[in-house]
Order: C-alpha cells, then structure tokens, then sequence
C-alpha cells in the first residue's frame, strides 16, 4: 500500500487529533503518502480530500477537537453515497482508510469495507461504548473534566447543605457516570445497564442526612434519562435543597489527557501498520493494556460493549 487516508466523524474526542497525527506521522515514517478526509463522510462524498506533510499535523497534539473537523452525514448511510465515497478515494489514488470515530462511524467503514474498500476503525468517543476495547481516546479526559466539575459542585454543596444531581454523557452507556461518579467519590450513581429504584435512592439519602452528612452528589447518565426529572423526583420525596447540574458539551472539548494521548499515538500507528499489512475491515483496540485488532463486521454485528462490573460493585462498596 502507498497511499492511505485518514478521517474523523461523528462526536469529537479529546485526543482524536494525536490519532490523526500518528497515522500520518507513522504512514510518512514508513514512506507512504497521507491524505486527510476533511468533514467526515460528507468531505468523502464531496472530495474534500489533500495531502498532509509532517508538518500538517505540528502543534495538535495537545488540541481538542479535530483538525480534520467532523460531520454528520445522512447520505452516508445509503448505498450510493457510500459508493461515491469509494469513488473519490479511488479518485486520489487511495487504498485504504483509517477512520476515527464512534460507533455510527464504525458502521460507515463497515458499509465500506463490505464493498470491498479496506477500512481500519480507530475508536475516538468520549462515550467509551465500542465493543472490543476497554477504553476510547477522548473517555479519559472527559472523565476528567467532569471530576473537576464535581469537585467544585461538592464545595458548594457541602456549604450549603444540598443534594446536587449531574447529568453526565454518555448515550447510551454508563462509563462516564461510573468512573467519573468513583473518582468523584459520588454517593450514587444511575446508568442505564442497570435498574434502579427512587425509593432505594430516597432511603439512602435519608440516612446519609441522618449521620450528619452535610451533601449528596448523584451522577446521572444521560442514558437513564433527565436529572431534571430525577431531581424534581428527589425534591418531592425528601423536600431537601436539591439543585440539578447537566454538563453538556463541555465533556467533549479541552486538552486532552496524558493518557489519552498515549492511548492516540499507540491506536493510530496500529492502525497504520493494519493497513501496511493490507489488513482492512479491522478495528483497533486497547484490552488489559495491550493493542488488539478485530473483525469490525464481528464485531458490530455480534458483540456489545460491557460496563465494567467490578468497578460497578467497587463504586457501590465505596459509597455506602
Ligand atoms: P459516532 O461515530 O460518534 O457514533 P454518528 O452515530 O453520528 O457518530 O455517526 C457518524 C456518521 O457515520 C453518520 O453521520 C453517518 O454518516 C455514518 N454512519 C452512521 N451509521 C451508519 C450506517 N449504518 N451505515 C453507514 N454509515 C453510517
């Protein structure tokens, strides 16, 4: 292989752009050409396509965001937009793409690959819920941003005695609230893999207020739905100073981690040598901090991400 692309689509993620930099860093290293994929799908549909240098991708390692920027595109998923997609790569003579993104994205370069373009996922959310790989570039910082949030909320809350809920995000899975909920030490914390009861919450924080407990923080994934709605619940049953905080976006921007830049650079020279082999129709992952590859068909079609259950029961030991 000569000439590979690179692109990022779907949600951004902290991090994403220290991917981007290693697949073209590793790819020139190893003397191939690297075009960048401007817009996600809808820049591939269109030919928003250039060549990237060494240079090209100097000073963003510590961005946020994507230099490449990101898009939701509609007409992607049709047969048609994807074959036009296959035809501007084809175009610029390219033989075989990264893409960096969530779970929509893997499905896109699994349309690809299907019809016989070679694809390599790279997973870049904030949301961590791709199947086959413990952690996501951009999950680390988010959480994060959202312990520093709760750090300072539970200053507040503690001062003036209130029950504070968080939304956090997360789509449909927990791993932000369950993470960010244990290293904020929050007294409870709702996901959607798991059920829970407003009694069990009422009663908990009942006793908390018995013991003298001065606050309570409640992480809510946005998953299970509004922590308007759960806090009001809570305002009805206990009658306590309750107040709701929803983070929102700013989860998906800032600096990224440390680790999250490790976890970039490692995932994207995967990638690279992925397609060095001409092994297309992968995904890149982290498993007991170790990198894997998979089958990305396999695995969109058969497996689903899992929370962690160990860290499930630690956050519940912890916050009795
Ligand atoms: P994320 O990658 O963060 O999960 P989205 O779910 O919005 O974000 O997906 C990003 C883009 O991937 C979509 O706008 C669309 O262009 C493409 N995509 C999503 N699902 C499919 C699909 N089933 N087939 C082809 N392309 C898809």
């Amino acid at each position: 292989m000569k000439r590979i692309g690179v692109l990022t689509s779907g949600g951004d993620a902290p991090g994403m752009n220290a991917a981007v930099r290693a697949v073209v860093r590793k790819g020139i290293y190893h003397n191939l050409e690297v075009y960048g994929v401007y817009g996600g799908y809808a820049g591939l549909i269109s030919g928003n396509i250039k060549k990237l240098e060494l240079g090209s991708v100097g000073d963003i390692i510590h961005r946020g965001g994507t230099m490449l920027f990101s898009a939701r595109c509609e007409e992607f998923r049709t047969p048609e937009g994807q074959q036009q997609g296959i035809e501007q790569l084809q175009k610029f003579g390219i033989e075989g793409l990264v893409v960096i993104g969530g779970d929509g994205s893997y499905r896109g370069a699994k349309a690809l690959t299907e019809k016989g373009f070679p694809c390599v996922g790279v997973p870049g959310t904030i949301d961590n819920d791709i199947p086959g790989t413990q952690f996501t570039i951009g999950f680390d910082t988010a959480i994060n941003t959202v312990i520093d949030a709760i750090d300072k909320i539970r200053d507040t809350a503690t001062s003036h005695e209130r029950t504070f809920i968080v939304e956090v995000m997360g789509r449909n899975a927990g791993d932000i609230a369950l993470w960010s909920g244990l290293a904020g030490g929050a007294e409870t914390i709702l996901i959607p893999e798991e059920n829970f009861s407003m009694d069990e919450i009422v009663e908990r924080l009942l006793k908390g207020s018995e013991r003298g407990k001065r606050h309570s923080i409640i992480i809510v994934a946005e998953g299970v739905g509004s922590g308007v709605d759960i806090g009001r619940q809570i305002k009805e049953a206990t009658n306590f100073d309750t107040r709701v905080s929803v983070l929102g976006h700013m989860q998906r921007g800032g600096t990224p981690t440390a680790a999250d830049r490790v976890l970039a650079s490692r995932l994207g020279a995967k990638a690279v040598e992925l397609l060095m082999e001409r092994k297309g129709g992968r995904a890149v992952g982290i498993v007991n901090n170790q990198l894997v590859d998979y089958d990305i068909i396999e695995a969109l079609e058969n497996k689903k991400h899992q929370i962690d259950t160990g860290i499930l029961r630690l956050s519940k030991e912890l916050s009795i």
